[in-house]
Formats: C-alpha cells, structure tokens, sequence
C-alpha cells in the first residue's frame, strides 16, 4: 500500500510498504477515508527528532515511521474478539497508546502516559496511508451525522476539549481563547458546545479571525489592540474568567493573558511554544491567578466530542479548509502549510479521493 513516511528533516516519501494484518483477536483493520495534517505533523516532518534505530515501547518498531494520528475510515476486518463492529462501519482512531501501568496511568491520567506513544508517530502505522491495523480498544463507532471528515476531526477535538475541561465554567463566564489556529477554534466550538456564550478570540491572521467570528466569538487583532486592556473592558472590567494559550507565541503575550484574567482567574495552556517567556509571579501570587498545562486527551474526551457531534453541539465542518490527496501529501499538505499555507488554512485533510 502507499503510505507516506519520514526518512529525516524535510523529507517524506510517499512509499510502498506492506499492508498491515490482522494478527490479534482483538484488532480492527481500517480503510483510511480521512486523516487531518497535525501542526505536530509539521514539527516532525521539519526537524526528524527520533532516529530510526529508536523502538518506542508501545510499538517496538524501528522506522521511518508513517506519518498522520488524526485518522477516521471504515472497518474492513475485526479480530474474532471484537464485538459490536461490523464491516464498514465508519470508525475513528484514537491514537494515543498508554501503557495503563505507570504510576500516571494508575491515577487515571492515561493522557500523561510516562510511555506514552502515538499511533502515526511513534510506529503502528498512521493516518497518511491506505490501512491500518489497531486494538479495538483505540477504535470508536461514529454515528450519523458523522463523514469520515468529521470523524478525523475529532482527534485534535478531543484535544480541545481535555483543555477545556481543564476549568470549571459557567455560560456566563467571559472567556479569552489565544491563537485561532486548530486547537484555538477547536477550544472555541468546545466551548460553545459546553454552552460558553462569550468568547473574545485574539489572533492576527484575518481568516482565522473570520472563521471563529462565524462561530459567534469577539474578534481582536492583537498587532492592533492592547489585548490585557480590551479583554477588561470587554469583561465589564472585572477581567476574563479563563484564557486559553493556544498560541504559543512567547514573549509579552503571556503577560497579557495573566493581566486579562480576573481574580482567581484560569490561564490554560494547551500550546507548546518555541521561545521563553517572562511572567510576572506577583499576578499569580497577590490574585489567586493559576496556570495550567494541558496535553491530548483520554477516552473519555473522545466519547464527549462524539456526543457533541452526534446530538448537534459541536459542528466542525468549518474548520476543513482544503482536502487533498494522499500523493500530494508533502506538497499540498505539510510544505504548503509551513508556507503560504499558514494564513490561509485550518485543516488541511488528506483523503483516498482525489484534490479538491
Ligand atoms: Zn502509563
């Protein structure tokens, strides 16, 4: 089968390998229809952080790995253990594999896994390809009105929504949300499915500020605006319940979001970020502000966006902005965002179709 893998910085082949089988009573094997292009995707495909001699524990596989973890298709075949999937139906991939036996896994923070790996990443196959063979466990059934589409949405959904769940929240709460980028407009529709009703959204790219306009949010260009003063006036001054960093972007702009937090405030932050950053603890220390990571998600997180979805709380049709094939993977998909692409889309998905 075709499948596109990292031989080293900057250079992904699309390969001819084996298709993968159905070896354990407990596998599913599935046609890939749709895998989304991960911001990750782009950080692995420049840079090739892991030799190909390395085995990750989950897999035990040397590489070059196939690249893609956002991934929906359809069931072609289930181990004689698997029960409640039938061929054809149209499946998801979860594709963070926890070994369930580390003293984060026994707390129930599989997401933090201290062997964590990803299907797409680490081996096992992944989402730039035609099939791949996984533990049912890391499958999920999606119903109406599910496209395979949507379905390779929910992988950095879920992301989103762990992050959301980071902070209790009113609707009334006024919330800021950093970067309109995947995981930003991810955070916005999840708060909107979690029935938030005020979000002000700063980012400088227009497109990016148009789309989540048209998901209800207050826009802000933050090269124009003083992002820490607009956000107290827009929260009658009393400051913003929680602000999510989906940015990354270093320098004041961590700052700005303490400073735009009221008392008591959340500061989450889901983004990895490229330089450091200078915050001033007193804001943390003399107004009970807090700041929190948050990475990937558990199953639990999938099941909720596919809820959403399902009863019609979450619609994410919005964020795919272009779909292309899997031969025009490097191309269209991960040298166009580093480029040009960047300002101009959301989600790229790859597809078994044609361009488009
Ligand atoms: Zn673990």
């Amino acid at each position: 089968m075709k499948a596109i893998r990292i031989h080293g910085p900057r250079d992904a082949r699309l390969d001819e390998i084996e298709e993968p089988v159905v070896t354990g009573d407990d596998q599913v094997k599935i046609r890939i229809e749709s895998a989304g292009v991960c911001g990750s995707d782009l950080w692995l495909y420049e840079t090739a952080p892991v030799p190909d001699h390395y085995r990750h524990p989950a897999f035990g596989e040397s590489g070059p790995h196939v690249l893609g973890h956002e991934m929906a298709g359809r069931v072609v075949l289930a181990g004689r253990a698997v029960t409640g999937l039938a061929a054809g139906d149209l499946v998801a991939v979860r594709p963070l594999v926890a070994d369930g036996t580390c003293a984060t896994c026994r707390r129930g923070e599989t997401n933090l896994c201290e062997q964590r790996g990803f299907v797409g990443i680490n081996g096992g196959g992944g989402g730039f390809s035609e099939y791949v063979v996984v533990p049912v466990e890391q499958v999920h059934r999606l119903p109406a009105p599910f496209t395979a589409a949507t379905g390779s949405l929910v992988e950095p959904l879920a992301t989103s929504w762990h992050t959301v769940d980071a902070v209790p929240l009113t609707p009334e709460d006024p919330v800021l949300v950093v970067g309109a980028g995947p995981i930003g407009i991810g955070v916005l529709l999840c708060l909107r499915a979690r029935g938030t009703t005020r979000v002000l959204v700063s980012e400088p790219s227009a497109l990016r500020r148009g789309l989540a306009a048209r998901w209800g949010a207050e826009v802000i260009d933050p090269r124009e605006t003083d992002l820490a003063r607009h956000a107290r006036a827009w929260s009658e001054r009393r400051g913003v319940a929680a602000a999510f960093d989906c940015a990354g972007a270093g320098g004041e702009v961590i700052g700005s979001e303490l400073r735009a937090l009221r008392p008591g405030g959340h500061l989450v932050v889901p983004a990895e970020f490229h330089a450091r950053v200078e915050i001033d603890p007193t804001e943390l220390a003399r107004h009970g502000k807090r700041i929190l990571g948050s990475s990937a998600y558990r199953r639990e997180d999938f099941d909720a966006v596919i809820r959403a979805v399902a009863d019609g709380r979450l619609d994410p049709t919005g964020m795919i902005t272009s779909t292309i094939a899997l031969e025009d993977t490097v191309a269209a998909g991960l040298e166009h965002l580093l480029g040009a692409g960047r300002d101009t889309d959301i989600k790229v998905l790859v597809t078994a179709g044609t361009s488009s």
